[in-house]
């Protein structure tokens, strides 16, 4: 997979948002669930990518890793599952 949040401009890689050549990159740990209240207290899926950020614009950028990408397109999917019975429901 490519990047496409830092852009190569002459021999410098500069901030797709901003165009600073001032950037960091970082290790994180991201717990990821769904958006909305319902299940608020629960973790769905950990991630562990490393960031790249713009340390002028705050633009940040990662990638996260095969085994993280099908965890959240399970999460995706139950969610989407879950909204249609929600839907069906309210009919
Ligand atoms: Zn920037």
């Amino acid at each position: 997979m490519t990047a496409s949040f830092l852009v190569l401009r002459g021999s410098q890689m500069q901030c797709g948002s901003c165009g600073s050549g001032n950037h960091g990159h970082f290790i994180a740990e991201m717990g990821i669930r769904s958006p909305g209240l319902e299940d608020i207290d629960k973790l769905t899926a950990w991630v562990f990518p490393r960031l790249n950020v713009c340390l002028d614009c705050g633009s940040v950028e990662f990638v996260v890793s095969k085994e993280e990408l099908l965890e959240l397109r399970r999460l995706a999917k139950r969610d989407t599952a879950k909204s249609t019975i929600t839907d069906e429901r309210n009919l």
